[in-house]
């Protein structure tokens, strides 16, 4: 295949994903396969001779949709969905096309260029403190883990890369019991280790209690810790719970503590200045990482980390060999020394496209909707006869249960997935099995969000 075949091929891609998209709602959302079903269609070898491009496509279109979960489908209110705006895929397939290595300045200047400018205009979008810069990275994952290997660092006065961890004072991180599992995996591989991760109890509200923290801070310096951080959440996985940042970032000033805060799905939700009581107190914050390629619907992989200042990153993550130089040029931006990998792609390409093809009032618009939208469907799940309602909409998230208790429910949200119309998973809260609704897929309907409806009164009278 050359790049004349190329040309041929990727028009035929671009009819093939016309077809897919606008047929998506004829389409199980949940994969329906079973284990191994997929596998069993692949050769176990990889073929000596070159095959024909029309054999490699058929296959494809053959054998991969069934095998997928539907993550651009309307009623996909699983998790977070992984959005996909059209016009950030356009912009992916460009940046796909020039496939780029963005590691230095010199080696992508537009792609760092433009990457500054959008985290500006992704900053103000959001109404945070203009003093605030970042950079992009895959998921907030490594954001969360490049915020506490920085952590970890301002606490051991930069002692921790270059002398290693044996014969440090044992570090201390605060979180409440509602953060994401991203954070008990930064703790781990930052070597800070689990059982240093102090999980503060939360209150009414599921915010965590800054009383509560004060007093850990307190008791590990009196027990000869050496408390170095505090992670607080905006819009928890599990059911949306969010911090009082007004209130918890003060007690980790107080303490010098550095914090960050992961507001991965709800982050996008600041575009629309009534949401941002939700985050007050934010402009205190170190660090803080949201996904566009959730809410603002960017394709993945998008997240974005702010940062008060960046030169403790750099300092934690920022090495200059000999051959990463750029002469001449000591004091351009190089973003690999923002993060924990060196190679980066040009992410700020589909940033771009999608905030100018939908502006910030069109994307207001579908979160808006998002959020009413899921109140809707909350209530009317709700006068469902056996439906217990166990968190009410934070933002576009809600969670419900049947009365009967948790094997009810656990095979209400099976038969649901099977039923394929709509796709919903689970959690724990206080000890029970509950249904998760969130709604957040790009193209989706209020008819869609109520399909959620229907299709829950069907299965519970049939
Ligand atoms: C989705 C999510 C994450 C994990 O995001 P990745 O980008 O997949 O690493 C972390 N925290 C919260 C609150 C999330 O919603």
């Amino acid at each position: 295949m050359n790049h004349d075949d190329l040309r041929h091929w990727s028009k035929r891609a671009a009819d093939w994903t016309h077809e897919y998209h606008t047929s998506l709602r004829d389409r199980p959302v949940r994969a329906q396969t079973r284990p191994g079903d997929i596998a069993a269609h692949l050769p176990e070898a990889a073929p000596e001779q070159p095959e024909p491009m029309a054999t490699i496509f058929e296959d494809f279109a053959r054998i991969v949709p069934d095998g997928m979960t539907h993550w651009q489908h309307p009623r996909f209110f699983a998790y977070f969905p992984g959005n996909a705006a059209p016009a950030s895929m356009l912009a992916e397939q460009l940046a796909n096309s020039m496939a780029a290595q963005a590691m230095l300045w010199q080696t992508s200047p537009a792609a760092t260029e433009m990457e500054t400018v959008m985290i500006g205009w992704l900053r103000d979008a959001l109404g945070l403190a203009p003093h605030f810069t970042g950079t992009i990275h895959d998921t907030a994952t490594i954001a969360t883990l490049s915020a506490v290997l920085t952590m970890r660092e301002r606490a051991l006065s930069w002692t921790g890369n270059t002398q290693g961890l044996t014969d440090q004072p044992r570090l201390r991180v605060y979180a409440s019991t509602q953060v994401h599992s991203s954070i008990d995996k930064a703790i781990r591989i930052a070597g800070i280790g689990q059982d240093n991760l102090v999980r503060i109890p939360t209150d009414e509200h599921h915010a965590m209690d800054t009383a509560a923290l004060d007093a850990a801070i307190r008791a590990d310096l009196a027990a000869g810790y050496r408390p170095a951080g505090v992670i607080l959440c905006v819009g928890g996985t599990g059911i949306g719970a969010c911090d009082r940042l007004q209130d918890a970032i003060p007690v980790a000033r107080s303490h010098g503590l550095t914090t960050h805060v992961d507001a991965a799905w709800a982050g996008s939700a600041m575009i629309c200045p009534e949401f941002r009581g939700l985050w007050a107190g934010i402009d205190g914050a170190d660090s803080i990482v949201f996904n566009p390629h959730k809410w603002l619907g960017i394709q993945m992989d998008c997240s974005i980390q702010l940062l008060a200042d960046p030169v403790p990153q750099v300092r934690t993550l920022g090495l200059r060999p000999d051959y990463l130089e750029t002469l001449g040029q000591s004091e351009i931006t190089n973003y690999n020394e923002w993060t924990v990998p060196l190679g980066r792609r040009f992410r700020a390409l589909k940033i771009w496209f999608t905030l100018r093809a939908y502006g910030l009032e069109g994307l207001r618009r579908r979160i808006r909707n998002h959020v009413a939208w899921s109140q809707e469907l909350a209530a009317a799940m709700a006068a469902l006869p056996g439906v217990e309602i166990i968190t009410p909409p934070n933002l576009s998230l809600f969670s419900f249960a049947l009365k009967a208790g948790d094997v009810a429910t656990e095979v209400l949200l099976t038969r649901i997935n099977d039923d394929g119309r709509v796709y919903l998973t689970q959690t724990r809260h206080q000890d029970r099995f509950v249904i998760r609704v969130q709604v957040g897929q790009f193209d989706c309907t209020r008819e869609d969000v109520m399909t959620v409806h229907q299709v829950t009164r069907e299965l519970l009278s049939g």
